[in-house]
């Protein structure tokens, strides 16, 4: 098993069985392990409550370990005990929620924080979390203002929209535009698009839990304009298209696109909603990566309301758009369940900051992080991949061969499954084949265990680390020769 030196001193499991073990009372009583003069200096760093709270739980679980038979005397030593407080003390110090490196290959990756913020957008909040705001507060007129209207103007200018509404994520975008507008009544689906998005939200979940009656029309893999016309009645609240965007169903497939479905509603008086997931705001194509619906497009087809999400392709906070026809968006925000599912002012500041850069596009590749990920030219991607290669090759020999390879990336987040962005990174293989599983596995935590962890991905007996989300490589190589290895085996 291959740890770095910092992980074998923390581990206890892998603590040698004592020649000279300590019993149970010669561990010290709490009053004495905090009369230490290093223990005493802690306290006055970090006051009684914490040093002494600390110190109960350490000498409790040394009792246990000296009961077992466990525990060497040496770690009763007054140096070994003081080291062993501070070291718990800064550990339980030390936030949960770390900065990673993500070189996984996939930009918007959810379990990694999707969007980075952009620069602005990291300043706005600062600037606009340290003091009292205008959140809800008219500055022209004095009197109560909308949070809503901090953002309402640009997403109407930058999709075309009569109205817009935020809440908490697109998830409660759609469960809250279901609330209000099909309450007690149907809504037409096609089964091809009855998806599941990760963490247990499904749509016939979502329209059971808001009273919606879900009408599910056509087949998985065809669905026809008829299909839609036939299951109008009514009791029909609304069409709605759901973008499915973590899967694609290929070969004899049909869908009806919102131009096509848009006048079959229009003609009954109802509106056509499409849930879009990603929703890029600008014509992707454009930027010689894989085009994506764009909500103005959508709405220009026809659609009466599009949402989206603010941490996909948009490149902001989480967040939920809900843009189109006024009267709807006006029924949205009067719903109760819009309060409970109302943007904290945290990233409503960072969705306005945000959006506000959608105004220089010339600039976006530049200052929207997800941008200038996804469009990183492959050669600066290839000249990171060759920079941090010798680094590796040194830190990992012998155990771990380095190589430069050809990696498909991908946008991720539900965005564009099947399209793959040529990258380029480096793939470490044991070099002994015995084990194989066992030594990578050994290698991801041992990268995981660096102060930035390094996150890669695994893909048929080698680790990739893919350098596209890597801009800024010394804080890679600056940290690298943190790996140092023990060649301990289990
Ligand atoms: C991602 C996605 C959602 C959920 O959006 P969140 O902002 O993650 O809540 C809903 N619908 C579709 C089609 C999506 O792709």
């Amino acid at each position: 098993m291959l740890l770095p030196e910092e992980s074998v001193v923390h581990g206890s499991s892998a603590e040698p069985q004592p020649s000279n073990a300590a019993r149970p009372q010669d561990l010290p009583a709490l009053d004495r392990l905090l009369r230490l003069s290093a223990v005493q200096a802690l306290a006055l760093a970090h006051g009684h409550t914490l040093v002494a709270q600390t110190a109960r739980a350490l000498l409790t679980e040394l009792r246990a370990r000296a009961i077992a038979g466990g525990l060497s005397v040496d770690a009763l030593a007054h140096d070994a005990l003081a080291d062993a407080l501070a070291r718990r003390v800064h550990e339980r110090l030390a936030p949960r929620m770390r900065t990673v490196l993500n070189l996984t290959g996939t930009v918007l990756h959810t379990n990694l924080g999707r969007a980075l913020l952009p620069e602005a957008a990291i300043a706005h909040i600062t600037a606009m979390m340290a003091a009292p705001n205008d959140l809800e507060f008219d500055l022209v007129t004095g009197r109560r203002g909308d949070r809503d209207s901090i953002v309402e103007g640009l997403l109407c200018e930058l999709t075309g929209a009569e109205a817009a509404t935020v809440v908490n994520n697109n998830a409660a975008a759609v469960l809250l535009t279901l609330a209000a507008l099909a309450s007690g009544r149907e809504v037409i689906v096609s089964r091809g698009e009855l998806v599941e998005i990760g963490g247990a939200f499904r749509m016939p979940d979502v329209m059971q839990s808001v009273g919606a009656r879900l009408v599910e029309v056509g087949t998985t893999n065809r669905t026809h304009p008829r299909d839609y016309e036939g299951a109008i009645g009514e009791r029909t609240a609304l069409l709605m298209k759901v973008h499915t965007s973590n899967y694609q169903v290929q070969g004899f497939t049909s869908a009806v696109a919102e131009a096509q479905l848009a006048p079959i509603a229009a003609v009954r008086g109802l509106p056509l909603v499409t849930d879009l997931g990603s929703g890029a705001l600008i014509d992707l194509g454009a930027y010689g990566l894989p085009p994506e619906p764009t909500p103005r497009q959508m709405l220009a087809d026809g659609c009466a309301l599009v949402t989206f999400s603010g941490d996909k392709l948009l490149g902001g906070p989480q967040a939920g758009l809900i843009v189109g026809r006024k009267d709807l968006v006006a029924r949205i925000k009067a719903h109760p369940m819009k309060r409970a599912l109302r943007m904290s002012k945290l990233p409503l500041a960072a969705l306005e900051a945000t959006l506000r850069l959608y105004l220089r596009p010339e600039r976006l590749t530049q200052d929207l992080p997800t941008l200038r990920l996804l469009t990183r030219p492959l050669a600066a991607i290839e000249a990171t991949a060759r920079a941090v290669a010798p680094a590796l090759q040194v830190a990992l020999a012998p155990r771990y061969s380095v190589q430069q390879v050809a990696l498909q990336g991908q946008i991720g987040s539900g965005s564009l499954p099947v399209e793959r962005l040529p990258s380029s990174g480096l793939a470490l293989a044991p070099v002994d084949a015995a084990g194989t599983g066992r030594a990578l596995e050994a290698l991801c935590a041992a990268l995981r265990a660096l102060p930035m962890p390094v996150i890669g991905r695994i893909h048929e007996d080698r680790l990739l680390l893919d350098m596209r989300c890597l801009e800024k490589p010394a804080q890679l190589l600056d940290q690298i020769g943190l790996l140092r290895w023990s060649d301990k085996r289990k």
